[in-house]
């Protein structure tokens, strides 16, 4: 079932690319642009080669019903074979070799995807160039350079922008993780306001090409957009940006018939932008989950010890010069070494979890939840004054009640230590120290309780 379904995606991708390819053929046989190579490969490569035969007959009725492909003549059916032969070849030896896996994400998988798909064009628009040729379809002058280059470029740019536009595809439909900071998750106004300036000053730049040739050099500067967006906003809004200028930019060629403009030039657009914003992207993208993950927790996803020093020393000191509240929990499970003895150690880390969410849920935008190791959880409470702090600590002590131990009706609970900041409290490590001592105290008084360490000073 779910390989008939996705044939018939299969089947009506290629057509659709073929379509659209087909708006801009620059010679017989030949596109400016050819997303339709990068469907066989797509589905070749992530599925496996079951999707050849389905890839062979996408290519017999791309052309239906009209176009010259259709009628079968000798040299399409060996440019058919061909374009078969080389995408799915190449997908093939790519997933031999593990050159790539989708969603492209990390610099290894877009270089990966790069090289294959630069590989797979030149050989495909090598083999193309001798077919054609061969056959006497073209002039034999015509063939060696403007039709070569822009079949290779044409090919690459299609495949690439069509990989691309999957690799978007894949994130939103399969919800992957993206790092933090990543434009979909908010803030989406304001650069979705540049997206629609970008497209604008697109269309209006083909337009002054119509009128002037010489205009055309100012279009360097429509990379700009794509590598501002990559650097600040990283690969699936850089993406996006390159989607948006080549589709404005194939708009207007279109809707002004711009037959004086260049079309390797287009071309070049569309590698470029794309393979832009794929390495620059990524490239941010890896450098942001480096800095994620060292101050992080993996399994909670919440800060770890090092970053909790960093930030809390910092909102400690701003809390004392400006004579604020400051609170500070220290959260430890009682009796979890038994749930980790009796039920695992998966069970243990779902739990964990699921304590993390609660410390989540218990802050607001400006305090502090860390993992500190183990079983250990510390919150740091901006303007939180002793009365506050116990409700919060109240709060949170409930919702970990409520956690069940997976596949069991066992709940656990927590201890937690409450310490303020006072007049002589030094330094962060002391109100650290205060928690602790008033946790000891919760835990002698039989766990799943609350304790301040002001009043655990007074009696
Ligand atoms: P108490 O009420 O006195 O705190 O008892 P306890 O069993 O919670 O205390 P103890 O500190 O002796 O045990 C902590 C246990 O936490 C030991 C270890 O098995 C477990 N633990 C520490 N880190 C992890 C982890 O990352 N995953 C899991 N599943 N368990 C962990
Ligand atoms: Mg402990
Ligand atoms: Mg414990």
């Amino acid at each position: 079932m779910e390989f008939f379904s996705r044939s018939l995606v299969l089947l009506l991708l290629y057509y659709l690319m073929w379509h659209f390819a087909s708006l801009f053929e620059i010679a017989p046989l030949v596109s400016a642009f050819y997303p339709a190579a990068g469907v066989i490969l797509l589905f070749v490569f992530h599925y496996g080669p079951r999707y050849i035969p389905v890839a062979a007959l996408a290519i017999m009725l791309g052309g239906f019903p009209y176009d010259q492909f259709w009628d079968w003549q000798v040299e399409n059916f060996a440019m058919s074979v061909r374009q078969l032969l080389v995408y799915a070849v190449a997908a093939l030896l790519a997933r031999r070799l593990s050159a790539f896996s989708l969603p492209v994400k990390t610099l290894h998988d877009v270089s990966g995807l790069i090289l294959v798909l630069t590989i797979a064009t030149l050989v495909s628009a090598a083999t193309a160039v001798g077919v054609l040729r061969y056959m006497a379809v073209l002039p034999a002058e015509m063939l060696l350079t403007p039709v070569f280059f822009s079949f290779w470029i044409g090919d690459l740019g299609g495949a690439l922008m069509f990989m691309a536009t999957a690799t978007l595809f894949i994130d939103l439909y399969e919800g992957h993780d993206v790092y933090r900071g990543d434009v979909f998750d908010k803030r989406v106004a304001w650069p979705l306001m540049v997206l629609l300036l970008t497209a604008l000053i697109v269309v209006v730049y083909f337009m002054a090409i119509g009128v002037e040739d010489v205009v055309g050099r100012v279009g360097y500067l429509i990379l700009l957009p794509v590598a501002w967006a990559a650097t600040v906003y990283g690969m699936r809004f850089a993406l996006l940006t390159s989607l948006v200028v080549n589709l404005s930019a194939v708009t207007a060629y279109m809707l002004l018939d711009l037959n004086n403009y260049p079309v390797l030039d287009f071309q070049l657009l569309f590698v470029v932008t794309v393979i832009m914003s794929m390495i620059l992207g990524a490239s941010l993208e890896e450098r942001e989950q480096a800095r994620f993950d060292a101050a992080h927790d993996p399994l909670t996803r919440v800060m770890n010890r090092r970053a909790f020093f960093e930030q809390g020393s910092a909102l400690f000191e701003r809390a004392r010069r400006h004579d604020r509240h400051l609170a500070l929990l220290m959260v430890d499970l009682d009796y979890f070494k038994t749930v980790n003895d009796t039920w695992g150690h998966k069970c243990g880390d779902q739990v964990l979890m699921a304590v993390a969410e609660c410390c989540r849920n218990a802050c607001r935008q400006t305090d502090l939840h860390a993992r500190l190791g183990g079983e250990e959880f510390v919150l740091l409470l901006d303007d939180a004054d002793a009365e506050q702090s116990a409700v919060v600590a109240e709060r949170l002590r409930g919702c970990v009640e409520k956690v069940i131990v997976p596949f069991t009706n066992h709940s656990i609970t927590a201890s937690i230590g409450i310490s303020q900041l006072t007049e002589p409290t030094r330094s962060l490590e002391e109100m650290m120290s205060q928690a602790d001592k008033a946790l000891y105290a919760a835990k002698a008084d039989g766990r799943n309780n609350c304790k301040i360490f002001t009043q655990l000073v007074r009696t």
